[in-house]
């Protein structure tokens, strides 16, 4: 019964960080970055909770991916993809189909990170594939102590990098995710073709502008569209380009709610996100959801 409603509780908000089922419903907002000068970033989210996926999820998946790669390719603006590997069931041979379909489109394919336990497996599909590292990038959670290796791997394979906090604890060690995040911007700083800055900590975002200012040729702040965009002015006040991830498809919660008991701020962002709908820019006179 507990168990019935939290699921009812938790379906309810992670719909609120979709834009909606298909790829149209994200176009639309995709359409309203490129109005403004946005960049952005395209992610079909497929099911997570999926254990074991069938022939047919995998196949339906990659479908989703290549059309979601086609309309990047066809719609105007600056954008690339986000695909989380477990989506594929890990095929490699699926993956090289889509990364031989990126390059002829010329459009980044970006892997998101996943739990602890998928991120070696994640490197080794990168690894694997860094003769198409120009148009390849990966995730680095600085909430693992971890991050700091792999952030090493990503400048030796030339690969783009977004730096998140990340969704998940490290399982090992007690990290400040603020102190780990300005330390890998330090590390890749100048190293890496692209940092995005991925976060919706306005103060951390401002330290590693600042930090990567001189040292990095090429930066972005990142956003997630359903967060608050709380980064425009900041974007705007150093003239670094602003991109927003915008994800479409199966319902998820771009933030770990399992840490609300230690950090009350995210209980009152859960029930607001319950319980309101709040209207976003690209959604006119009506709601967002
Ligand atoms: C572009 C992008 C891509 C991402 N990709 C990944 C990925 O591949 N893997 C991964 O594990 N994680 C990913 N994340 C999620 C990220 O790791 C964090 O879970 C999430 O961004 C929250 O962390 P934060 O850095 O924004 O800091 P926080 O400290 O969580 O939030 C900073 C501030 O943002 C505001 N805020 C944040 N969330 C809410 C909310 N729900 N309601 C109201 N206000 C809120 C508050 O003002 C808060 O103080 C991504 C995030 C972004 C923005």
């Amino acid at each position: 019964m507990l168990e019935k409603l939290r699921h009812r509780v938790v379906s309810r908000i992670a719909s609120r960080h979709v834009a909606g089922n298909k790829l149209q419903d994200a176009l639309k907002i995709c359409a309203w970055a490129n109005s403004r000068g946005y960049n952005y970033i395209l992610s079909a989210w497929q099911n997570g909770e999926l254990t074991e996926l069938s022939e047919e999820d995998k196949n339906k998946n990659m479908e989703s991916f290549i059309s979601a790669l086609t309309s990047v390719k066809k719609n105007s603006g600056n954008a690339y993809l986000s695909i989380k590997l477990d989506a594929l069931g890990y095929d490699y041979a699926l993956f090289y189909e889509l990364l031989e379909m990126a390059k002829a489109a010329r459009v980044r394919l970006h892997i998101d990170s996943l739990a602890p336990d998928s991120c070696d497996t994640n490197f080794r599909f990168l690894e694997d594939t860094s003769d198409y590292h120009d148009f390849l990038g990966c995730t680095l959670p600085s909430r693992w102590k971890r991050s700091l290796d792999d952030a090493d791997k990503a400048i030796d394979l030339g690969l783009s990098v977004r730096l998140v906090k990340g969704q998940w604890e490290d399982p090992f060690n007690k990290i400040d995710s603020r102190d780990n995040y300005l330390a890998l911007a330090e590390k890749l700083a100048g190293k890496v073709p692209y940092i995005g800055i991925a976060t919706h900590d306005k103060k951390l975002a401002e330290q590693t502008i600042q930090l990567l200012k001189g040292k990095q040729d090429h930066f972005e702040l990142e956003q997630f569209f359903s967060l608050p965009l709380n980064g425009i002015s900041l974007a705007k006040k150093y003239s670094v380009p602003y991109r927003l991830y915008i994800s479409y498809g199966h319902p998820a919660i771009p933030y770990n709610y399992r840490f609300a008991m230690t950090r009350p701020a995210l209980g009152v962002w859960m029930v607001s996100d319950f319980a309101f709908h709040f209207k976003k820019p690209w959604a006119g006179n009506g709601l967002a959801h």
